[in-house]
């Protein structure tokens, strides 16, 4: 059920008519009346109306004045307007449509077709909101890894290049840990590769968990993941890689893997520092330092001098 219709018509006795006929068929909770376009479109700013009904014309300001001011206003797009337009007045049909009306009815207006066309527009809107709502599931999805629903690497790009700028803009710093699981191959080799992928969304769960809210975790590339850590230097960042390493090993992977103790190894750094001034470098620097913790015996964090 629809909450709000406002009705603007400087007639009185129109503006009665039309909410007694919407009663009747119980379409709204709530109605409200205005006398004109200005007075019609403060009130649909203060009650946000599900729909509208407006006279074309009114003193002070007329039904088009008032589509026009709502065009102008990107949070009033796709709400419906019904226009009341006198007999066959085919030129102000045509113009009130052009200007962004919905749909109009000619007055003398029939109880039926008032209804009917009503119900069409709540219609379309519902539409029009469930696609908006898909649309924005189907955004979340083309940023998400699909194996360990952490972002994958194309959103992570976008992360990173508005932290970084955000970061540059406030003097702040940037952390960026890149992390490689331990002889995965192994894992792989052992358990078969669907429990490896189990491993490795067992893994992205304990790295979500250990996220704060303004971090950011990537599943960059098999067995890799990125994270983002705006405003945190560099020791800072290193303190998250630990408290991470620390709880991969603690963690109890589902049978049959309840015996695997997986580790991994982490390659801090941070933007402002020495050879950093951009995201190529910071990401150059991380991976240096994972190279390094790999060859000092991996299941450890790295940093590169400063
Ligand atoms: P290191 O300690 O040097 O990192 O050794 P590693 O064995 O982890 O490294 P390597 O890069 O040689 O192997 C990574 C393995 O990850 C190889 C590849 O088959 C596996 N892998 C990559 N993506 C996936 C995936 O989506 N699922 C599974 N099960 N395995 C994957
Ligand atoms: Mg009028
Ligand atoms: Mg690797
Ligand atoms: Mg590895």
């Amino acid at each position: 059920m629809s909450s709000c219709a406002l009705v603007i018509d400087d007639s009185a006795a129109i503006r009665e008519q039309v909410i007694r006929t919407l009663q009747d068929v119980g379409l709204f909770e709530q109605y409200r009346e205005a006398r004109d376009g200005m007075e019609g479109f403060k009130t649909l700013i203060e009650c946000k109306a599900d729909l509208v009904i407006c006279d074309v014309e009114m003193p002070r300001m007329d039904g088009y004045k008032f589509l026009q001011l709502v065009a102008s206003r990107p949070d009033l797009q796709g709400l419906p307007i019904i226009m009341l337009t006198g007999k066959m007045d085919f030129n102000s049909k045509i113009r009130g449509l052009d200007q962004g009306a919905s749909d109009y009815l000619t007055k003398p207006f029939d109880a039926g077709e008032l209804v009917a066309r009503v119900k069409v527009q709540l219609k379309i809107k519902s539409l029009q909101d469930e696609l908006k709502q898909a649309n924005e599931q189907l955004k979340r999805l083309t940023n998400i890894d699909h194996l360990t629903g952490l972002f994958n690497r194309r959103y992570l790009a976008e992360v990173l290049e508005a932290e970084f700028f955000r970061a540059k803009r406030n003097r702040e710093s940037l952390s960026l840990v890149i992390i490689d699981i331990d002889f995965f191959k192994q894992v792989n080799d052992t358990y078969g590769h669907q429990n490896g992928d189990v491993v490795l969304s067992s893994v992205a769960e304990v790295v979500q968990q250990q996220m704060r809210a303004y971090d950011s975790a990537a599943r960059y590339g098999g067995e890799e993941f990125v994270l983002v850590f705006p405003g945190t230097a560099l020791e800072g960042a290193v303190i998250a890689a630990e408290r991470l390493r620390q709880a991969v090993i603690d963690h109890t992977f589902p049978h049959p893997l309840q015996d695997l103790t997986v580790t991994v190894s982490a390659g801090v750094a941070t933007y402002p520092s020495t050879q950093v001034d951009n995201i190529d470098a910071l990401f150059r620097r991380a991976d240096e330092a994972l190279y390094r913790a790999k060859q000092n015996g991996r299941n450890r964090v790295e940093t590169m001098p400063v």
